[in-house]
């Protein structure tokens, strides 16, 4: 595999690599080049090359490259999902909605030059007139997880150069293909100038080497709270701006009003889909209402998670699909193992045993997990669910906003005053009425609170382009 610089794909330097392997199969896709210090200045001097005529280009022909990508990525939707499915293990369906919603954040990016436009004052004394006008902030790299190898990487690529940037991505070196393929295909159909845009595959080397270099101006990253932190610290340690979109532990309120059909189907769907491998996963079950009514909503819940069909992503009939490694289905598996040990009962037991599971976990649904335990305060990121009661409203909202996390919140109810003041004082940035992934359109922020995020705008919408511009305000008299 080839790292992107210039135009041009170039081997690392770096002699070491990563087997990347289909969750489903155990296969090896690829040897991922571990790229170091040199090959991620060979792309950031590339992007410094470019960036000065990508600047000078009209906001309208930026956008119109960006609806050549539009229209490319559109006509390689199949394939692009194919490939998620082979190298991140999640279903079919599943990756042909994370194409899509990749997709529409090119749509939403294309709309910059609007938002591009600058602000002005005229008089604010004799003669004299104030304009604000957004400039580019130079080179600027994206750091992004495995869960959406091709989704992600878009959140960021097609704001940065809609804005005048020049972009360097680092993608998940657990699943980099479907990253790989969109720049193959960018390449094919030379929709930007050498140097636009770049791709440096590897792990914390090149992550490491992006936040040190003086050549990147602007770091975007997604992936855990724990490297969230420290890409962030370490970024503005060297004067960098930065956005650091971290982890989440996201609550699923049900209230006893709940339809039943909404609630299991949202609850199954969110704790379940991808493995549990979303960032607006609910890992999360408050069950709300006297004891009888918490004990009728999680039957209800079991039920319908104990029909779903674990498998991989390409066959058709899987809900559940594999984690994305085998060493991640491994810690999970550690993580249930310790909340039993704790004295927790398991509703649900999705493990299915040794190494015949390859990637696989089934559905696990935890209750009476003891206070502080990471089965009720960590992300797990796989498909586990663990209980927690409250006998009202206001006990839920407790209950959820202990988290140290604030990504996604959700309520099920026919109420719309008790929607009202949930979405009221929850301490979430993305909240669900009715609905189970409440993950927002482009033309919206990815909007996580508290350790979800790290830095202060948003992937995404207006944020996007606030994070890739600076102001200039100019104040000028004229005789
Ligand atoms: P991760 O933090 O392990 O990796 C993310 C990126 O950081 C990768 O490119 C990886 O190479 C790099 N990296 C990892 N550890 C590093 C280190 N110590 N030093 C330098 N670089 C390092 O995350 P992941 O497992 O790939 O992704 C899953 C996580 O991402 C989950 O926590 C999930 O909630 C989160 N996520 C958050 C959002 C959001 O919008 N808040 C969206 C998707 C995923």
């Amino acid at each position: 595999m080839a790292n992107y610089a210039g135009g041009e794909w170039l081997a690392a330097a770096a002699a070491e690599t990563l087997q990347d392997r289909n969750p489903a199969t155990g296969e090896v896709l690829a040897e991922v080049p571990l790229s170091g210090a040199a090959d991620v200045e060979r792309a950031v001097a590339a992007a410094h090359a470019a960036q000065p005529a990508w600047r000078a280009t009209s906001p309208q022909n930026r956008a119109r490259a960006l609806m050549e990508l539009r229209q490319l990525l559109d006509a390689n939707r199949d394939e692009l999902a194919a490939i998620v499915t082979e190298d991140m293990g999640k279903t079919i369906d599943d990756a042909a909605g994370e194409v899509g919603r990749g997709i529409e954040s090119v749509e939403s990016a294309i709309g910059t030059p609007h938002l591009l436009k600058g602000d002005n004052l005229e008089g604010v004394a004799r003669g004299v007139d104030v304009e604000m006008v957004r400039q580019p902030v130079g080179v600027v790299a994206a750091i992004t997880p495995f869960n959406f190898p091709a989704m992600i990487p878009l959140w960021f690529l097609p704001y940065a150069v809609a804005c005048g940037n020049t972009f360097v991505l680092k993608p998940s070196e657990q699943d980099p293909l479907a990253s790989l393929r969109m720049f193959e295909l960018i390449d094919e159909a030379a929709i930007f100038p050498p140097g636009v845009v770049n791709l440096v595959h590897g792990g914390h080397d090149a992550v490491n080497a992006l936040l040190e270099s003086d050549g990147v101006d602007a770091i975007s990253f997604v992936g855990s709270a724990a490297t969230a932190r420290y890409v962030c610290s370490t970024a503005v340690a060297h004067g960098k701006r930065v956005q650091a979109l971290g982890g989440a532990k996201n609550a699923m309120v049900a209230m006893p009003d709940a339809d039943p059909k909404l609630l299991a189907d949202g609850v199954t769907s969110s704790a379940f889909g991808a493995a549990g491998q979303r960032c607006l996963a609910g890992s999360l079950l408050v069950l709300v209402g006297d004891p009888e009514q918490q004990d009728l909503s999680l039957r209800r819940v079991v039920e319908a998670s104990a029909a779903l069909r674990t498998g991989a992503g390409a066959d058709s009939g899987t809900d559940v699909c594999p984690l994305v490694s085998v060493a991640a289905r491994e810690r999970v598996e550690g993580e249930i193992g310790k909340a039993e040990g704790e004295g927790a009962t398991l509703v649900l037991d999705g493990r299915i045993g040794g190494g015949e599971a390859g990637a696989q976990l089934g559905p696990t649904i935890i209750d009476d997990a003891r206070p502080g335990s990471p089965a009720l305060a960590e992300e797990l990121f796989g498909p586990v669910l663990t209980v927690l009661r409250a006998p009202d409203l206001d006990g839920a909202l407790e209950l959820v906003n202990g988290s140290r996390y604030g990504n996604a919140s959700v309520i099920f109810t026919c109420s719309g005053a008790a929607a009202r003041e949930y979405r009221y004082g929850v301490e979430a940035g993305m909240v669900g009425v009715n609905i189970g992934v409440p993950a927002p359109v482009a033309w919206f922020p990815f909007a996580g609170w508290k350790d979800s995020i790290d830095g202060d705008l948003h992937a995404n919408g207006s944020d996007a382009v606030d994070f890739y511009t600076r102001k200039k305000v100019v104040t000028s008299r004229w005789k």
